[in-house]
């Protein structure tokens, strides 16, 4: 052990073994990159509405705290997104943050977060963070939802939480409709379709949280177009989300964040126009994915195409020394052993993507 290490460490005993466990979020560096790893919206905004977030920005009260009601960028949310008039919302510094206010507010001692698996690796490290237990649940071969796995599984341990990515994230499908439902109405807790990529799929749980008194539904503005801002919503009963808005903390989401998103989402149109875009690119991306040989790929719903490719982890790193950065999912899950995924870019970035890719093979 060397000087640091030994003065190190009494104080790093004081951190939760659950922590130390865990690895970092990895994001790896991009500078120069085509980068299509993140499932980010690959369009700016445009120049005239660039301009009125400058004036917006300009103006902005940025020496008083930001109103933590937020009544015009959740009125503006509720109308957007079609929230149900009797249901409540609450902001999140982007969805990730929900997630970790809903595994503080439900982490009694022993509580469960459970998931299908692979889904988005959050649930699993926010559930740690927030010291619940994590059940995740292996999906079918076909990644569909293995519905008698996942009600024997919540019949087993009771879960507080579930989340159901829809679409899911790495996988790109949307769950079946029955199976859904069929596990709301299993759950003791509380159940979160979580439709992050709802732009690319549309579909939505949103109109039946008035049938199910434990359905939340997360969404978040990043997939979008505005990834960089950082703001997630979860709506649904009023009585339940008066209680997470207790986790929340005051200001999270900041003036700047609540300005920009009530201008941009007034401007709803061109991000519905870039999601168009993207839905049209991901269908010709899949067909040229289809027509080489060597690649299977699995159908998605979502802005962002998962396949399988012969060695996977050479084939990521040579695409990588083409200058194009996606995401090498092989070596973690055996579900995801060969499987690399890509995100929807531009027409230009995709082109260079495939290219990268038949150079690679
Ligand atoms: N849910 C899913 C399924 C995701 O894939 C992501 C981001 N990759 C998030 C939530 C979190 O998004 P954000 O924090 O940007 O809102």
């Amino acid at each position: 052990m060397n000087t640091v290490d030994k003065m190190v460490a009494g104080p790093l005993a004081v951190i939760r073994d659950e922590i130390r466990a865990l690895l970092g979020y990895p994001v790896p560096p991009s500078a120069g990159m085509v980068k299509l790893d993140p499932m980010a919206n690959p369009y700016g905004l445009p120049g005239e509405l660039k301009h009125r977030i400058a004036t917006l920005v300009a103006g902005a009260t940025l020496n008083r705290y930001p109103d933590p009601r937020a009544p015009e960028l959740k009125a503006m949310l509720r109308k957007a997104q079609g929230v149900p008039a009797a249901m409540e919302i609450v902001l999140g510094n982007g969805s990730d943050e929900i997630i970790q206010m809903l595994a503080l507010a439900a982490a009694k001692p022993g509580a469960v977060l459970l998931a299908p698996e692979p889904s988005f690796v959050m649930y699993r490290v926010l559930a740690n963070v927030a010291g619940m237990r994590y059940v995740g649940v292996p999906l079918a071969a076909d990644f569909s939802l293995d519905q008698p796995a996942m009600l024997a599984a919540i019949a087993q341990h009771q879960p507080a939480l579930v989340f159901l990515a829809y679409p899911n994230n790495p996988t790109g499908n949307l769950f079946d409709d029955a199976a859904v439902e069929a596990i709301i109405g299993a759950t003791p807790g509380l159940v979160i379709v979580d439709e992050a990529y709802q732009p690319f799929a549309r579909q939505t749980f949103m109109n039946r949280l008035g049938t199910y008194d434990n359905l939340l539904v997360m969404r978040t503005l990043s997939k979008l177009g505005l990834a960089g801002l950082r703001l997630g919503f979860l709506a649904g009963n009023p009585q339940i989300l008066a209680e997470i808005d207790k986790v929340r903390l005051p200001y999270n989401v900041g003036v700047l964040t609540q300005s920009i998103a009530v201008e941009v989402l007034r401007h709803g149109a061109v991000l519905d126009a870039q999601a168009a875009a993207i839905r049209r690119e991901r269908g010709r991306m899949t067909k040229a994915l289809q027509g080489i040989a060597g690649i299977t790929t699995f159908a998605s719903a979502a802005n962002f195409i998962l396949f399988r490719v012969a060695e996977a982890t050479r084939v990521h790193a040579a695409i990588r020394e083409r200058g194009v950065l996606v995401k090498n999912l092989d070596g973690g899950n055996p579900q995801l052993a060969g499987c690399v995924r890509v995100s929807v870019g531009t027409p230009v970035q995709n082109d260079l993507f495939l290219d990268a890719l038949r150079a690679s093979l």
